[in-house]
């Protein structure tokens, strides 16, 4: 991206979060999942970091997100309520503790770690063991006296227990932190009486605490059940709190709920494992969270690591993996699958949903991109639930770039596959190839796969293809290494000897290079020296599977089309079957790094040699590691001249220092 490009990114992410923000902290109305507001928020952030020139001081990540709403009492708070930096994995949390390490080297911290739960910040302030106040967070500094509607709530003592031995807690001022949350069972029967009155029902629990903390109304508030949950505790002196395990036994002498599960671990792994079991129960738990939360336990130790921005250093907040995210579409690409029909595939910026990273979305067909009116650029959210293939499944609007084309879909298919027709029978949502059957592109493959260039199956050509085909023996490439003498005896062509040679041939390709296969699969715009170049740049399938558009591009000879058109065919379904099936029946290309004695050396052959066809010499130039090209460029290294030379030739070759030479030195390096 550009400098204007970065800026007005940024200036669109900001304005769109606060939209966002204060649909949600002042309307408790939130337009979109916390997982979409998360994505945009995060993307701003790494933006931010990349670029900090683009940070201003009223960035959405330098403040915690919301304006008073007016009609309450404003308190400031004697110390700020902040907001925690939210982490997503395993190395999310190594990091965090790497920059700890860092400020404080040599010092091993405890963890104390908690359920996060989701609902809104509220401050009880205890005068000689008397509820005196209740603030909401409102902007960290100044919060909202609620004081009337949280007396409401009936888990909140307006006076602290008598605990033998926490005394000194019930003289003085004690700050006891928490979360207001309703309870999912609270939730459920409210919205069963709105559903028995024919009301509409409310969208989330967390926003209906919060919506019912700021009425005006407390006899409202009374008739609406919420929960107080603690997670902290303030006393003007800090060493009588000293970790934040002692916090949570004097928050339960003092009569307050919290929550049981809090635990202190004393490594990383541990956390970890407490985390992971977390996931798989947190829907147990009476009310809604979207995590835990990770703080240093020794309180004095979290004081010294300060805050950045808004965040204290020495908590994080680990969010499970959402079902959703953001992301921006980098391209539209078409597949030609096996029937010949055309699917379009979204293909974007990586992105983690539901624990796993997706980098493309099928959009199935002409009708789909349109109703999702996706275009290149566009911000879009992703949606995977469990094991479900990821949709696109809307286009954020407020986020598209002025330049973003819509997608005409006829014209794609010609831009993108100029030399084929293609044709979108009555009734149909999919367009197909004119005149292409599954047959007929299934011979045609076949026939590529076991080419001279390719596998080179000793005896599979055109006619036993047909007839393996024809016979319904092979129904996709893999077939052929199921294939057994007996089927083929079945066939008129085949005699004992010729049906054991051909089964031979193909068993003896079962270990194919990686490039042999890889330029055997038949990938459009991908031939030999494609094949090479990328198998020595990526050196597995799995790695050139996974590559996006612009790790493509940097290989040598791949352009736009040629990644366009590989990454469409590792993006297709079928394709992703086949590759398993393949591995299923044992195939196993691999990987030979170049060691030849012409490794790294490139040659063109211009004219006709003597000693052999140049389809032979490109292939000896392979074998010993070297790379043969159709034209001279500035990495050619060698100029074969068979005959006469062109003067354009020579001149290019001067130009980039490549040496002209003639055939028998070209049979001396082989
Ligand atoms: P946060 O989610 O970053 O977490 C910090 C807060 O967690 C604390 O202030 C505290 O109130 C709470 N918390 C709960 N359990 C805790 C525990 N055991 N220990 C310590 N703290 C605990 O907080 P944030 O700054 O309030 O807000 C961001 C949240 O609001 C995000 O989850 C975001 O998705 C959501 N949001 C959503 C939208 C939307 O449009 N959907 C808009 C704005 C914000």
């Amino acid at each position: 991206m550009t400098q204007s490009q970065l800026n007005s990114r940024a200036e669109e992410l900001r304005t769109l979060i606060d939209r966002y923000s204060y649909e949600y902290h002042v309307h408790d109305a939130p337009s979109v999942s916390d997982a979409v507001y998360d994505g945009l928020f995060h993307e701003l952030k790494q933006l931010e970091a990349e670029h900090p020139e683009l940070v201003v001081p009223d960035s959405p990540t330098q403040r915690v997100g919301n304006e008073l709403k007016g009609g309450f009492k404003k308190v400031a708070h004697r110390s700020r309520m902040l907001s925690l930096n939210d982490v997503f994995d395993t190395a999310d949390v190594e990091a965090w503790v790497k920059r700890m390490d860092k400020l404080m080297p040599g010092v091993s911290h405890e963890f104390f770690v908690d359920i996060k739960m989701d609902g809104l910040a509220c401050a009880l302030v205890y005068e000689d063991g008397r509820l005196v106040q209740a603030v909401t967070r409102g902007d960290s500094f100044v919060g909202e006296d609620v004081t009337m509607n949280v007396r409401t709530i009936k888990n909140v003592p307006l006076r602290l227990h008598n605990t033998p031995g926490f005394e000194k807690f019930l003289s003085g001022r004690t700050e006891i932190r928490g979360e207001i949350v309703m309870l999912k069972k609270d939730f459920a029967a409210i919205n069963e009486a709105q559903r028995a009155v024919g009301k509409p029902e409310f969208a989330n629990p967390r926003n209906l605490a919060a919506g019912t903390i700021r009425q005006l109304d407390p006899k409202l508030v009374a008739s609406r059940p919420l929960t107080f949950v603690a997670y902290d505790l303030i006393r003007d002196n800090p060493n009588e709190v000293p970790t934040n395990m002692v916090a949570y036994e004097i928050i339960t002498a003092l009569g307050i709920r919290r929550n049981k599960e809090a635990s202190v671990f004393t490594n990383l792994a541990d956390v970890m494992k407490f985390v992971n079991e977390w996931d798989g129960k947190r829907h147990d738990l009476p009310f809604n969270t979207d995590g835990l939360v990770v703080k240093v336990n020794d309180r004095a130790l979290f004081a010294e690591l300060g805050v950045v921005g808004k965040q204290p250093r020495a908590a994080v907040a680990y969010k499970y993996a959402a079902e959703q995210a953001t992301t921006v579409v980098k391209d539209i690409v078409i597949s030609i699958g096996r029937t010949g029909a055309a699917t379009p595939v979204a293909v974007f910026d990586p992105v983690q949903v539901a624990g796993t990273t997706v980098q493309h979305a099928s959009l199935h067909n002409a009708d789909e991109i349109a109703r999702l009116d996706v275009r290149r650029g566009d911000t879009v959210v992703i949606f995977k639930a469990g094991d479900i293939i990821p949709q696109v499944e809307s286009v954020i609007m407020d986020l598209r770039p002025k330049a973003a084309q819509k997608i005409d879909y006829a014209a794609e298919l010609a831009r993108q596959y100029p030399e084929l027709e293609f044709v979108r029978p009555e009734g149909e949502a999919v367009y197909r190839v004119k005149g292409a059957d599954s047959d007929l592109i299934l011979k045609r493959s076949l026939e590529h796969f076991a080419s001279k260039g390719a596998l080179d199956i000793d005896t599979l050509g055109e006619k036993n293809v047909v007839a393996l085909v024809d016979a319904g023996l092979v129904k996709d490439l893999a077939d052929i290494y199921r294939l057994t003498k007996d089927d083929l005896l079945g066939l008129d062509r085949f005699a004992d000897i010729s049906a054991q040679k051909l089964i031979d041939a193909i068993m003896d390709k079962k270990k194919p290079t990686l490039e042999r296969f890889v330029y055997g699969l038949g990938i459009r715009h991908v031939g030999v020296q494609t094949a090479i170049d990328l198998v020595q740049r990526f050196e597995s399938l799995d790695a050139l599977a996974r590559a996006m558009i612009d790790e493509l591009r940097t290989v040598d000879g791949v352009g736009e089309v040629v990644a366009e058109s590989l990454v469409a065919w590792f993006a297709d379904e079928d394709n992703e079957k086949l590759l398993m099936k393949f591995a299923e029946l044992g195939v196993r290309p691999h990987y030979e790094k170049k060691s030849g004695k012409l490794a790294g050396k490139s040659f063109v052959i211009t004219g006709s040699l003597e000693s052999m066809s140049r389809d032979e010499a490109a292939a000896k130039i392979r074998t010993l590691g070297g790379t043969f090209q159709t034209s001279v460029g500035k990495d050619t290294d060698y100029l074969v001249a068979g005959g006469k030379v062109g003067a354009s030739k020579l001149v290019k070759a001067e130009k980039y220092g490549t040496k002209v030479i003639d055939e028998k030195t070209l049979l001396e390096l082989l």
